[in-house]
């Protein structure tokens, strides 16, 4: 997120003085480190979630449609920062890979007629292919349907136009880039405290955790993308703000294999539907992974719980954030939550053999000896009041925090997280600096086609910016 509004800021006011403060020794090693996340290029193309069904049956596609618009606006950022002279070749952080969803039984296959009828009358979904016919399934997913019950009902949808994202590898060249641009990156310096002193301005202490030496910088504006990290630095600044947000951590566990036979049978990124009770980020799903040129398989997530909020975090993060007016939201949440809680202690029950079993449902062939577990990225969801009853909500999406008059702004929450982190930003530089927005529209728009468009109404303008993406992103294959 810090790097992608680094980015942003280059284009729109390339004469301003910007800092990066990283608390690790090198960046991207926390949630944009790729095997901390799926690396899902998330465009809406396979995660159910993005499309639920009606008490009719109905699907309703807005959420997908909006999902895959913001996908389509870091295609764009990131083609513009490739023409522009980013290093390295796009391939080394994006790769298309279909994406699949996968359901079995008669209700299953129910939903997913509805949901294909739904997305296929979409031009962002264009050729969304439907199938439930096995055979066809065997071509596209040779792994997932070997050894499976011929009496099993099953469908699918597949896109070609899904992609494996290395969110670590493109954080590192947009750093790179930055830094050639004269933005310093400063590893190794952990921002301790933030407070505002009387002219307006923001006093930031950074601590070197090398040296523990202690400086502090003067600045109009900060922003808070310390990913896990957020919450507290954002309770520390003290905005009104932040009143009543909380965050619950849960670590995500991944199968990984990296057989060449095994990783040639798939192909694609395939998801699956949330057990009932489980929460959307619980979707299981098969990813094939592209990653500094090796390819892999990785199944999950399993979840797992640590009171970290970030996975070099302290065991502390939990409870020291735990305040008088975010108590009333937390409280709330472990009330209300009984599904979560309950899939939470289900899934930390789990045994190896219990692990297995759910990934044979998708591989029903997998041999426990060829998948090792990986631990990936901490996700803190978010809590906080809602208006309308007062009482805590906890939230899967992700929400920007500003305070100060505009002058601070932090990110929380984890989905759909980097794939849509350039709207993210561009919402950032909306909310916080409206009145040079009018002067920057042109620049925006000059990396971003679409911008200020909706492309699921203008398909002359979608067909331009896919052709463009694809091209530049060297998408084709
Ligand atoms: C299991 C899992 C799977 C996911 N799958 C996907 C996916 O498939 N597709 C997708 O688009 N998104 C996915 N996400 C979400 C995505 O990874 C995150 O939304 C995104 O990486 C967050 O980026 P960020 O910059 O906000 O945070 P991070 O990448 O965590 O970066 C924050 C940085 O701030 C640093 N920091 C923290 N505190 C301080 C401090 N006090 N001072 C200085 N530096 C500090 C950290 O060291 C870190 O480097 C997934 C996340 C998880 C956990």
């Amino acid at each position: 997120m810090s790097a992608t509004l680094a980015a942003l800021i280059g284009v729109v006011a390339p004469q301003w003085s910007v800092t990066v403060f990283e608390s690790a020794a090198d960046v991207a090693g926390e949630s944009s480190g790729p095997w901390n996340n799926a690396g899902t290029g998330h465009a809406a193309l396979c995660e159910l979630n993005y499309t639920p069904a009606g008490p009719d049956g109905r699907v309703d596609p807005s959420k997908a449609v909006t999902i895959n618009e913001q996908f389509q606006v870091s295609r764009q950022f990131w083609s513009h920062l490739v023409r522009s002279g980013m290093t390295g070749s796009p391939k080394s952080f994006v790769t298309p890979v279909p994406h699949l969803s996968f359901i079995t039984g008669e209700d299953g296959r129910a939903y997913m007629r509805a949901r294909h009828e739904a997305l296929a009358a979409q031009p962002l979904f264009a050729g969304l292919e439907y199938t439930e016919d096995a055979a066809r399934l065997a071509e596209w997913l040779p792994l997932m349907m070997a050894g499976r019950d011929p009496g099993q009902q099953v469908a699918a949808t597949r896109s070609a136009a899904g992609t494996d994202v290395n969110f670590g590898a493109l954080t590192r060249l947009m750093l790179d880039d930055a830094a050639e641009r004269g933005v310093p990156v400063h590893c190794n310096q952990r921002v301790q405290d933030v407070e505002r002193d009387t002219d307006g301005r923001w006093i930031v202490t950074v601590r070197d955790t090398v040296t523990d030496e202690r400086r502090t910088v003067r600045t109009r504006f900060v922003f808070v993308g310390a990913g896990g990290g957020a919450l507290p630095l954002l309770q520390r600044a003290g905005i009104p703000e932040i009143a009543g947000f909380g965050g619950f951590p849960v670590s995500g566990r991944f199968l990984r294999t990296t057989s060449p036979e095994l990783v040639s049978g798939h192909q694609a990124k395939v998801y699956g539907q949330a057990a009932v009770g489980a929460p959307p980020m619980s979707v299981p799903h098969l990813d094939l992974r592209l990653i500094d040129g090796d390819h892999s398989l990785m199944f999950g997530p399993y979840a797992g719980f640590s009171p970290k909020f970030l996975k070099a975090g302290s065991m502390f993060d939990l409870p020291l954030s735990v305040r008088p007016n975010n108590l009333g939201s937390m409280i709330g949440v472990a009330r209300t939550e009984v599904a979560l809680t309950r899939y939470l202690i289900r899934e930390l029950m789990q045994s190896g053999a219990d692990r297995h079993q759910t990934l044979a449902h998708f591989v029903p062939e997998a041999e426990e000896r060829d998948w090792d577990m990986v631990t990936a990225g901490q996700r803190v969801q978010v809590i906080k009041r809602d208006p309308a009853t007062g009482r805590g909500v906890l939230q899967f999406g992700t929400e920007l925090v500003v305070g100060g008059d505009g002058t601070i702004a932090g990110l929380l929450g984890a989905s759909p997280g980097a794939s849509t982190a350039v709207s993210a930003m561009l919402g950032l530089l909306e909310r916080c600096f409206p009145d040079r927005m009018p002067a920057w529209r042109p620049a925006l728009q000059e990396a971003i086609p679409s911008y200020g468009h909706r492309l699921s109404e203008e398909p002359a303008l979608l067909a331009q910016v896919r052709a463009d993406t694809m091209q530049v992103l060297e998408l084709n294959g």
